[in-house]
C-alpha cells in the first residue's frame, strides 16, 4: 500500500492549485486531496475583476473594464518553468483566452525607466543602445562602468565569508553606482519591489553570482568557454523536463516562438478558474474555503491540521502558504527559520480613462529606480504599466487583433506603490489616498490629468516575499529542520522559496509533487532543487 494515502493542501493561491492539479495526475483516484483556504476564493494573489463602466461612459449596457490586482503577465522564454507553464495552458484548453504580445510590438520594445525628471527608454537592440546612449540622460556616464567590468577587483572577504551578498553591493562592485541604482534598481523594483540593498545576488542573479565565482567577472566574452560549474543536481532533471515539454508541446511553442508576454482575455483568473475546474472534475477533491489553518502537529500517521473548522489527520500536508503564515502553525527552530524570510506590501491602483491614447509614449510602462531622490517621489511609487498598451489594445506591429480585454477603447494603467520604501515608512493601505497618490504621480511624471471613470485600489498586504542575503543557507536550514520535525510528511512550495512568478510557483510544485511521488512519500522537504548544492 502506497504510503500517499490522504493530502491536504494549504493555502489556495496559485502554488496551492497548481500542487492538487499535478496530486490529482500523479495519485491514484482513492487518494482523498483537502484544499485549505482561509479566504472565500481560490487564486491568492492572482485575481482580475470585471468593472462595469458608470453609465455615461457606456456605449452599449454592458461596457466592461477588466484590472489586473495580482499578477498581470506571463513570460514566455526558453526555461522549463515557462515552457511548463505553457504546458498547462495548453492542457487546461486556454490556449484561444490567450493574448499574444509580439516580441517586435512596441508593448514588448518600448519600456522606460523614470529618471532626472522624465522618462527614458531602455535599449531593445545594438543600434537602438548607441542611440539612446547618447540622447538619454539615465546612460550618462555608464559606458565607462561597462568596460571597465572585467577588470574589476574580485569578491571582498566578506562575501566570500558569508558565501553571499546583497544585489547593490555586488552591482556596484563590478559596474559602480550608476548602473546598480538607475538600472539594476529598478528592474529589481518591477519584479520584488524590494530593496538591492537588503536582497541576495546568490538567490535573485544566480547567474551572474556562478560568473563570477567560475570567470571572475561577469562580462569577458573571451572566457566563456569554460562553461559554469555546476553541482546542482536538478539542472539535468530540468533539461530533461524541458526537452519532454518542448516534444510535447512542439506545436504550441512553435506558435509562441515571436511572443515576448502573454495574458488572457479574462484576464489571470481564467488560469484559476480552469485549474479549479480541472481538479475538482477529478472528484477526489475536496476545498474548505473560509478554513484557516491554525496548527500543524507531527503525529503517528501522518500530520493532525487544525483549523478554525476542525481538525484532521492527513498522511501528508503540502504547504503553499507564505512562509510567515507558516510560521504560526509550527513550532522552532523550523518556525524561526521561516521567520528569516521577510516580504513587502504593496498597494495597486488600476486607473481607467475614457479617452484613448492619453500617454506621451507608447509601451509596457515605467519603472522608478532607487537614483530617484524621495522629493520627485514623495509617492513612494514603484513603477506604472500602461495595460491599455500592454496587454489589452491591437497597436499593431503584428499583435493579435481583436484581443481586447476591456470592452471599450480608453487608457488603462496600474501604478504600484510602496514595496520596501515602506520598510522605514507607514504603508499606504487607505483606498482614497493610494489613489490620489497614484493621480499625483502621473500628472506629474508623465502629464495625465483627466479624472478617471473608474479607479480601485488593492492593498497586498505582504505579497512578495524578499529572498535577503543567506536566503540560500536559510533554505538549506529549513530543509533540515522541516525534514527533522515531520519526517517527510510536509512539503514545502510556494513563492516563498524558490521562485516568485507565476511561472516559478507552478513548475515547482510540480517538482515537489513529482519528487513526493517518486520517493513514496519519504524523506521530501520540497526545496531540493536548491537545498541539496551550494553554489
Ligand atoms: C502586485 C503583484 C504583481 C505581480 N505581478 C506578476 C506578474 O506580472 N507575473 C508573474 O509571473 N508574477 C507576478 N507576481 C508574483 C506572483 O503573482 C505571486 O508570487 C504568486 O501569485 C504567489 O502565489 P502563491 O500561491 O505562492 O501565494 P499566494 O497567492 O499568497 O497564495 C497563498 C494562499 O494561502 C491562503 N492562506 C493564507 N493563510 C492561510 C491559512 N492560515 N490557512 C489557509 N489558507 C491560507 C491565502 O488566502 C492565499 O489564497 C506579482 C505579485 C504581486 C503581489
Amino acid at each position: 500500500m502506497s504510503p500517499i494515502r490522504s493530502v491536504a493542501v494549504l493555502g489556495g493561491g496559485i502554488s496551492g492549485l497548481s500542487t492538487v492539479y499535478y496530486l490529482t495526475r500523479a495519485l491514484p483516484r482513492h487518494v482523498p486531496i483537502t484544499i485549505y483556504e482561509s479566504s472565500k476564493r481560490l487564486g491568492g494573489y492572482i485575481q482580475s475583476t470585471q468593472f462595469v463602466l458608470p453609465s455615461a461612459h457606456r456605449n452599449t449596457g454592458d461596457d466592461h473594464v477588466l484590472f489586473e490586482h495580482g499578477p498581470r503577465t506571463l513570460r514566455v522564454s526558453k526555461r522549463v518553468s515557462s515552457v511548463n507553464i505553457f504546458d498547462l495552458i495548453r492542457r487546461l484548453n486556454l490556449i484561444d483566452e490567450l493574448i499574444l504580445v509580439p516580441k517586435q510590438s512596441r508593448a514588448a520594445k518600448n519600456r522606460y525607466i523614470f529618471y532626472d525628471g522624465r522618462i527614458n527608454m531602455i535599449p531593445y537592440s545594438v543600434p537602438s543602445m548607441l542611440q539612446f546612449y547618447f540622447s538619454q540622460p539615465l546612460f550618462r556616464g555608464m559606458l565607462l562602468e561597462v568596460l571597465r567590468e572585467p577588470f574589476r577587483q574580485n569578491r571582498p572577504k566578506a562575501a566570500v565569508e558569508t558565501n553571499d551578498e546583497s544585489i547593490g553591493s555586488f552591482m556596484t562592485r563590478r559596474f559602480g553606482p550608476r548602473i546598480t541604482e538607475r538600472l539594476i534598481s529598478a528592474a529589481i523594483h518591477g519584479i520584488y519591489a524590494g530593496d538591492i540593498n537588503l536582497l541576495s545576488v546568490k538567490s535573485i542573479l544566480e547567474y551572474l553570482w556562478k560568473r563570477e565565482t567560475t570567470w571572475g567577472s561577469v562580462l569577458p566574452i573571451w572566457k566563456r568557454r569554460t562553461t559554469l560549474e555546476t553541482k546542482d543536481p536538478y539542472s539535468e532533471r530540468h533539461k530533461e523536463h524541458l526537452k519532454a515539454l518542448l516534444e510535447d508541446n512542439k506545436e504550441f511553442m512553435d506558435s509562441l516562438q515571436g511572443t515576448s508576454i502573454v495574458s488572457f482575455r479574462h484576464g489571470m483568473q481564467s488560469l484559476v478558474d480552469r485549474l479549479q475546474e480541472e481538479v475538482l472534475k477529478s472528484g477526489n477533491v475536496t476545498v474548505r474555503y473560509d478554513d484557516p489553518v491554525r496548527h500543524l502537529e507531527n503525529v503517528v500517521d501522518g500530520i493532525t491540521v487544525t483549523s478554525a473548522k476542525g481538525a484532521h489527520t492527513y498522511s501528508h500536508v503540502f504547504s503553499a502558504l507564505p512562509s510567515r503564515t507558516l510560521a504560526e502553525l509550527t513550532e522552532p527552530p523550523l518556525a524561526e527559520l521561516l521567520r528569516k524570510i521577510p516580504s513587502v506590501s504593496v498597494n495597486v491602483v488600476n486607473l481607467f480613462f475614457s479617452k484613448p491614447r492619453l500617454l506621451p509614449v507608447t509601451g509596457f510602462g515605467y519603472l522608478l529606480p532607487k537614483a530617484v531622490p524621495r522629493e520627485d517621489n514623495p509617492e513612494r511609487a514603484l513603477g506604472v504599466v500602461f495595460d491599455s498598451d500592454a496587454v489589452s489594445r491591437d497597436h499593431g506591429e503584428g499583435a493579435i487583433p481583436g484581443s481586447f480585454q476591456d470592452s471599450v477603447d480608453g487608457t488603462k494603467l496600474t501604478v504600484m506603490l510602496g514595496g520596501h520604501w515602506w520598510n522605514e515608512e507607514m504603508p499606504v493601505k487607505q483606498h482614497d489616498k493610494a489613489i490620489a497618490l497614484a493621480r499625483q504621480l502621473i500628472s506629474r511624471q508623465i502629464g495625465v490629468n483627466e479624472t478617471p471613470v473608474l479607479a480601485q485600489a488593492t492593498f497586498q498586504e505582504n505579497c512578495i516575499p524578499q529572498y535577503v542575503v543567506g536566503h540560500h543557507a536559510n533554505l538549506r536550514a529549513i530543509h533540515e529542520a522541516v525534514l527533522a520535525q515531520f519526517n517527510g510528511k510536509l512539503i514545502l512550495t510556494g513563492a516563498s522559496f524558490l521562485g516568485v512568478s507565476v511561472n516559478d510557483c507552478v513548475y515547482n510544485a510540480r517538482i515537489a509533487v513529482e519528487d513526493t511521488v517518486a520517493r513514496n512519500g519519504k524523506g521530501i522537504s520540497g526545496l531540493e532543487a536548491k537545498a541539496l548544492y551550494d553554489y
